[in-house]
């Protein structure tokens, strides 16, 4: 088996190639065969970085490619040959979405056309397509299902929702073997210090205070990205055809209450908390219904919050120089 990995040296994808390669733990075992050879394409943006990719260096079946999802010519080269991609490369992060839209549409929404062309074109046994599940919007109860109309809010999640909707587009149309995953919100080792884990941990660490929106209630469900990991696996080897598999923590916190426990983890109070103006849009809640995935290919979560979250901090306290030149 022959693995295209985009967006592999990010911080989800980053993880999905340690897991392939079995340089990654965790009680529950990850549900791989054991890859030939997994190819990373990466443009190494700020938030792409070669060395999370440092525990399988020295791997033979790792190829590391730095490129542009949306060169067509350079896709056109690495694609052939594999039997499988799997999706991850984008532009991630929502306040930078705000601030500027226009690398979101470009890398999420031609990126993924250039891909999926590619993918068509050299025959591609299987695209695996990694989505959010801030493409719903925001919902005040209940959970959404993996049928629910999407209305993204954000430019990142609207240009997700785009490159899903072509995702699914090409199996409707070309009959090409798609599917999609939708998770919650991730955090562990080697996660960028803008996201609000590392961003929290990392500021704490250093002695500093920690900006919370608005009135700290917007709910999010956390999910430890080796789960998220295991959960796409899953949906690579088993999932059906042109279907979408909720990929969700069940876990489901306040900005306040998760800061309460951050703020606890590193030993500080609450001395430590700026409040700052809510985010624009700020959508107040996700939640995602994960009967499918688990009725379906039999997955469940095997890192609870807690522990999940006192090993991340200690991760971040034992490789300061990891972060420190990010921020
Ligand atoms: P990340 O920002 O850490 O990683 C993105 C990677 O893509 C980086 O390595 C970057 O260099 C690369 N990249 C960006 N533009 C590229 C381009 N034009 N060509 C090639 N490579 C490019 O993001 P992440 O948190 O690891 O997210 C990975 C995927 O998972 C994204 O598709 C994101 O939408 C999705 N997702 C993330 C979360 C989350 O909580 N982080 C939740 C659900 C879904």
């Amino acid at each position: 088996m022959r693995i295209l990995v985009t967006g592999g040296a990010g911080f989800i994808g980053s993880e999905y190639v340690r897991m392939l390669l079995g340089a990654t733990g965790g009680d529950a075992e990850p549900p791989v065969r054991e890859p030939d050879v997994v190819t990373v394409l990466d443009k190494l943006t700020y938030s792409g970085n070669p060395a999370n990719l440092d525990p399988v260096r020295d791997d033979p079946r790792l190829r590391f490619v730095q490129g542009d999802i949306c060169d067509p010519a350079l896709v056109d080269e690495v694609v052939p040959g594999h039997d499988v991609i799997v999706h991850l490369a984008a532009e991630s992060h929502v306040d930078r979405s705000i601030a500027g839209a226009a690398p979101f549409v470009t890398t999420n929404v031609l990126g993924t056309q250039t891909l999926l062309d590619a993918a068509l074109r050299h025959g591609i046994r299987r695209f695996v397509h990694v989505s959010t599940d801030e493409v719903y919007g925001s919902i005040d109860e209940g959970s959404w299902t993996e049928t629910w109309p999407l209305a993204p809010n954000s430019p990142y999640s609207a240009s997700k929702a785009g490159s899903d909707l072509l995702a699914l587009a090409y199996h409707r149309t070309h009959g090409m073997d798609v599917v999609v995953t939708r998770s919650s919100n991730n955090y562990g080792p080697y996660q960028f210090p803008e996201k609000v884990i590392p961003l929290f941990v990392t500021n704490l660490l250093d002695g500093g205070t920690v900006p919370l929106y608005g009135d700290g209630g917007n709910v999010r469900d956390w999910l430890h990205v080796h789960d998220h990991c295991r959960g796409i696996a899953l949906v690579q080897q088993k999932g059906r055809p042109g279907e979408v598999y909720h990929i969700g923590g069940g876990t489901e916190l306040t900005n306040r209450e998760l800061t309460g426990r951050l703020l606890e983890a590193c030993g500080a109070g609450w001395d430590r908390v700026d409040p700052v103006p809510d985010r624009k849009g700020h959508d107040r809640r996700y939640s995602l219904d994960t009967t499918k995935i688990s009725k379906e290919l039999g997955y469940a979560p095997s890192i609870d919050l807690e522990r999940g979250l006192a090993a991340t901090v200690r991760w971040y306290r034992d490789n300061r120089a990891w972060w420190e030149p990010l921020r």
